[in-house]
């Protein structure tokens, strides 16, 4: 019990949102009254709520790190914990760690076939927007969860600098995501250090190789540094937004991105298979749409 006590967040957090799924699920395989014409308002009037519930949850989860970050402090548990080391660098490294943490799960959520599944609900939006930044399956919000924890527990990462990294990722959900028009010559100056609207933009694009580029979080130099930046979409302002293979309106709703998850896995990984195997033609620039 003091186990579960200890992880209590962790733990409601998985119940809520473990049967949220497997009752909406369940209400859309076998459904005791037949579905009635009211349902899409009462959906969009439910789901919103539940989203106001959301941010409040999400507003909460800074509090959640910080209070592991210092718990990790108080039993002396992490590298920062063990090494003599100035504030202010403690505070920089944390920041750019976690960052390149998120960098290199972002890479792992495309790369790896059951963690694509998990991420494919984001990536499912056929618009870009700011309320695409929080359309993550609860799945993957977890394991988001469980990594930030590791890393703040294997860094002993400083709580002023969980508190700072957490607010920036809130930033950073909605600003990426932002359907605003920046102008260029910002945007060349901000790309240099951070991800821009317009970066992370190409990221969402339907075509395959755009969208397992610019996989960065808030630092735009993990890209240029491991081969995975793209400046610009090349069907340009037209790109089109999704995964191929899941185009249609049912992955709009609720319950077909809950399921997301468990659907065959073609898109992206058949789609780049297909890719690969036509490589020679890719490079000369026939056969992409
Ligand atoms: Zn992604």
């Amino acid at each position: 019990l003091g186990t579960l006590l200890r992880h209590g967040a962790e733990v409601s957090t998985f119940i809520y949102f473990g049967l949220a799924i497997a009752v909406s699920l369940l209400e859309w395989v076998i459904p005791r009254r037949r579905v009635a014409d009211t349902v899409r308002l009462r959906w969009l009037s439910n789901i919103s709520i539940a989203i106001v519930g959301t941010v409040l949850v999400r507003s909460l989860f800074p509090m959640l790190s910080v209070a592991w970050a210092t718990l990790c402090h108080g039993r002396g548990w992490g590298f920062f914990n063990h090494v003599a080391c100035p504030a202010w660098l403690a505070f920089v490294l944390t920041l750019v760690a976690l960052d390149a943490v998120y960098y290199a799960q972002h890479y792992a959520l495309h790369r790896v076939p059951l963690l694509w599944r998990l991420h494919r609900t984001h990536h499912t939006d056929q618009e870009f927007d700011f309320s695409t930044g929080v359309r993550s399956h609860p799945f993957e919000t977890i394991l988001t969860t469980v990594v930030s924890f590791t890393t703040i527990f294997v860094l002993g990462a400083p709580p002023i600098a969980v508190f700072m990294m957490m607010l920036l990722s809130t930033a950073v959900t909605f600003v990426d995501h932002a359907n605003v028009r920046v102008p260029s010559s910002l945007d060349r100056v901000l790309r240099l250090v951070l991800v821009t609207p317009d970066m992370h933009r190409i990221h969402h694009s339907r075509d395959v190789r755009e969208g397992e580029s610019n996989l960065s979080n808030l630092f735009s130099w993990w890209d240029r540094l491991f081969s995975t930046y793209r400046d610009q979409p090349a069907a340009g302002a037209d790109m089109a937004f999704g995964v191929a293979g899941f185009e249609e309106r049912r992955h709009l709703t609720l319950p077909w991105m809950l399921a997301q998850p468990f659907l065959h896995p073609d898109g992206p990984q058949g789609a780049r298979a297909q890719i690969e195997s036509r490589a020679p033609q890719a490079e000369r620039g026939i056969g992409r749409g």
